[in-house]
């Protein structure tokens, strides 16, 4: 195998769904946008709907009618770009929800598919997605008398627990919200963890589900190992990779594997980088270059057949930290080449 190794274990992401259900104590959805955060969101959402999820959300229609083919006619799911023109028969053949963004919006959903299920987002701050607080009061009649599924925000600051913001776009979303009988959702995994103000009657976790912060006490869900194609002696005084970019300091061995920027790995993690031989850390040297990238194992007391980059020595988050990014963009840009294996 000379792919890097890239195991997805279900069986977390489920107990990670279970422990935000049982945090919010209210309908808990799940995020699959994405491809399920780059984790396949074929195998993801299915285990997800055996463990009880029934409300699914993706980013485009077109991740909707992949998920349909997965989860079959059972569970919601819900289109956070709403309804874009060219949609209406993606959005019916797959029996979508689109979460209605503005006025325009409305009336093609309205024109084009008449009494097809939708719901709403609306605009507390962030400036994204969803209808002002203007633009609701003018429709808000029209729509409500059209049933809709869902009332639905988004929170901008929400990984940072004491941010005003929080609190600024929970108050404006109970007044844009008060007093009418439609679920209404404002929180993702940081929403989630801000407490009970924050659940309303559906949360909606991506990131906690796939063992990211700010879900700090998730169980981890990836494990990346990258096969070590080479191992060899490098001389005091002589180069490493492009850029002659790092330079041994004493006799060393030097370990190439199998993966590079082109895998997802960004180049930009370059030195600050480890990986790890069972539980011994080892130090990234030279560049990262397109399908490779060398490690110092000088002090392996046996060379290792692989080097693991994600697992328990190491999280998603701390990669996230030696590429200055966040884990949901490790996550997203694992890449095509590896060789995926789902534990149940
Ligand atoms: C991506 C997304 C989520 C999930 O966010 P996480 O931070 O990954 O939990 C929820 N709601 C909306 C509108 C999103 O775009």
């Amino acid at each position: 195998m000379s792919t890097g190794k890239l195991t997805i274990d279900l069986n977390a992401i489920a107990a990670n769904w279970q422990a935000l259900s049982k945090i919010a104590q209210v309908e808990t959805g799940a995020v699959v946008k994405a491809d399920a955060y780059g984790l396949g969101v074929a195998q993801v959402a299915r285990h997800l709907a055996t463990a009880g999820a029934r409300q699914f959300f993706v980013a485009v229609a077109e991740e909707g009618v992949a998920l349909r083919r997965a989860l079959g006619s059972g569970p919601v799911i819900s289109v956070f770009s709403g309804h874009m023109h060219g949609d209406a028969d993606l959005i019916a053949g797959a029996n979508l929800v689109p979460l209605i963004n503005s006025v325009d919006q409305m009336l093609h959903h309205v024109e084009a598919l008449p009494a097809h299920p939708f719901g709403i987002q609306l605009d507390t701050g962030m400036n994204r997605l969803g209808m002002e607080p203007s633009e609701w009061s003018a429709l808000r009649e029209i729509a409500l008398a059209q049933n809709p599924t869902l009332l639905m925000s988004h929170l901008a600051c929400a990984d940072e627990v004491d941010h005003p913001m929080n609190e600024q776009q929970r108050a404006l979303f109970d007044d844009m919200t008060q007093g009418l009988d439609v679920p209404r959702s404002l929180s993702a995994t940081g929403g989630t963890l801000l407490g009970e103000d924050f659940h309303y009657d559906m949360v909606r976790p991506g990131v906690g589900l796939y063992g990211g912060l700010p879900f700090a006490a998730a169980q981890p869900v990836v494990t990346l190992d990258l096969p070590v194609v080479q191992i060899r002696d490098v001389a005091e005084g002589e180069t490493v990779g492009y850029a002659n970019a790092w330079t041994a300091v004493r006799p060393s061995k030097i370990a190439t594997v199998s993966g590079g920027y082109a895998d997802g790995l960004i180049r930009a993690m370059g030195a600050k980088a480890r990986m790890h031989s069972d539980g011994i850390a080892v130090s990234v040297v030279g560049r990262v270059s397109m399908d490779l990238i060398t490690l110092d194992v000088t002090d392996l007391p046996t060379p290792p057949k692989s080097l693991q980059l994600i697992g328990a020595h190491q999280s998603v988050d701390a990669v996230a930290d030696a590429a200055g990014t966040i884990g949901y963009e490790i996550l997203t840009s694992l890449g095509a080449r590896y060789a995926r294996n789902w534990r149940e």
